[in-house]
């Protein structure tokens, strides 16, 4: 059978892998699984800013419609904005339309459950399962479903962020905030937040425009030169930019310096577990920075397997204060069990106020290392086996203080770590080492990757 979600939904370029035909099925295959459970489902659809939402939009609907699906059009809304719009209002499913920060001929869909949270694999298994065998239960014609159209989403979404901080503290600081939205669905929501948080603002390509004129909707240095060049210029306190859909966020310090997202994380994880630790989420992949901010605070930390749905899910079963990924994806159970950008803002400028502290500063505090990443050659049919039997012989090893296998196989040294995770579409290992020593990091993955280079031949 085939395979049609990825780590982030189902994405393609547009009228070749992500056609009408395919959005079609996908929404009668969507319809047929909720129904089973649900007589008159109500389905919330959103997009992001993109040319060929209104094609997927009414392809998806219409497959919906057939199988007796309502849906209710929410318009260009951010991703967590659709996500939270589901859980509040009390609907069945949602979709979004986007490919968060792909190039702009890209797009794709991703699927939302009950609860705000994405689809589980399970649900998306469901889903491929029935569009595959073609196993469509499409309604009578005196039931099939109807689109209507709210407009509210926004505005509830705002509000709940408001309700989730300090927002007088915030107000009193009067802060000057450079906002890049990269003409995504950020556009629509972070200007109007930012006004309600009484900072004063510069604004960069905060017009939704889906052909991005501004720069690549990937968050990265390179693609914010202007950025990163107007926040001294203008004496700004904090440059913040969205991705495509505004799940994530990444800063700019005063200074004018781009901010990892490791960094941003463990900042937050900082300030969630400071009063009373608690349980913080993230993937193994995540930078020991992470770790070391927690563990001081008495909080618990838990290692997932790679996958925003997968820390939110663990984070709700382990109660957890805070979550998320290293690539500006926090997570804030008080606001929804999702990666948020908005809050996010909303979060970063809470902790600059009230510990009275510049983000250079706030930044400083955390925990510095060092990493070097590398890929090696693994045919697919040995990479399971190479795992188990590194994990194995790691174990004896002196060196090696714990072996994790949530994903792929994660060495914990006196010095560091190294992570050897297998990548689902090449023939390789990704080898991520750690340390707080550079020359370090690099000697411990080259010294793994020729470990698992001798293994693989004797296998
Ligand atoms: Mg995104």
């Amino acid at each position: 059978m085939g395979k049609l979600f990825g780590t982030n939904g189902i994405r393609g370029v547009v009228n070749k892998d992500m056609n009408c035909d395919l959005v079609l099925g996908i929404g009668k295959a969507w319809g047929t699984l909720i129904k089973r459970k649900i007589p008159k489902p109500k389905v919330a659809i959103g997009t992001d800013a993109r040319l060929s939402n209104d094609m997927l939009k009414n392809a998806i609907s219409a497959g919906l419609l057939a199988t007796g699906c309502d849906v209710i059009d929410v318009g260009v809304v951010p991703t967590p904005t659709l996500q939270y719009t589901v859980r509040e209002k009390g609907f069945d499913s949602g979709v979004i339309i986007t490919a968060s920060h792909n190039p702009p001929h890209f797009n794709g869909i991703k699927g939302v459950a009950a609860d705000g949270t994405e689809f589980t694999k399970e649900v998306e298994d469901e889903i491929e399962k029935i569009y595959f065998e073609k196993k469509f239960v499409l309604s009578d014609w005196k039931n099939v479903g109807k689109v209507s159209f709210w407009n509210g989403s926004i505005d509830l979404y705002i509000e709940g962020i408001l309700k989730a901080v300090d927002v007088n503290k915030i107000k009193n600081k009067k802060f000057h905030v450079v906002l890049d939205c990269g003409n995504g669905a950020g556009s629509l929501v972070a200007p109007k937040l930012l006004e309600k948080l009484g900072c004063k603002t510069t604004y960069l390509f905060c017009e939704p425009d889906g052909t991005f004129p501004g720069h690549n909707s990937e968050p990265l240095p390179e693609n914010l030169t202007v950025l990163i060049k107007k926040v001294p210029e203008v004496n700004a306190d904090i440059g913040v930019v969205q991705d495509g859909d505004a799940d994530r966020a990444i800063f700019i310090d005063e200074k004018g310096t781009y901010i990892w997202g490791d960094k941003t994380l463990a900042l937050g994880a900082k300030y969630a577990t400071k009063e009373n630790g608690g349980v913080a989420v993230t993937p193994v992949t995540t930078s020991s920075c992470f770790d070391d901010v927690v563990l001081k605070n008495k909080g618990k930390i838990i290692h997932t397997a790679v996958g925003s749905p997968i820390v939110a899910r663990v984070m709700i079963k382990e109660k957890a204060v805070f979550g998320g990924e290293e690539n500006g994806g926090l997570i804030f159970p008080e606001m929804q069990y999702c990666r948020d950008s908005a809050m996010s803002i909303a979060k970063i400028l809470e902790i600059m106020a009230k510990e009275n502290k510049k983000l250079s500063e706030l930044i400083d505090e955390i925990p510095k290392y060092e990493v070097y990443k590398i890929k090696m050659s693994c045919p697919d049919d040995k990479k399971e086996t190479v795992m188990k039997t590194l994990a194995k012989q790691t174990k004896k090893d002196k060196n090696v203080k714990q072996v994790d296998e949530t994903d792929g196989v994660k060495l914990y040294l006196k010095d560091g770590w190294v992570l050897l995770r297998p990548s689902g579409t090449e023939p390789i290992f990704r080898v991520y080492a750690e340390s707080k020593d550079k020359t370090k990091a690099e000697e411990i993955a080259l010294t793994y990757k020729k470990i698992t280079e001798d293994l693989i031949k004797k296998i």
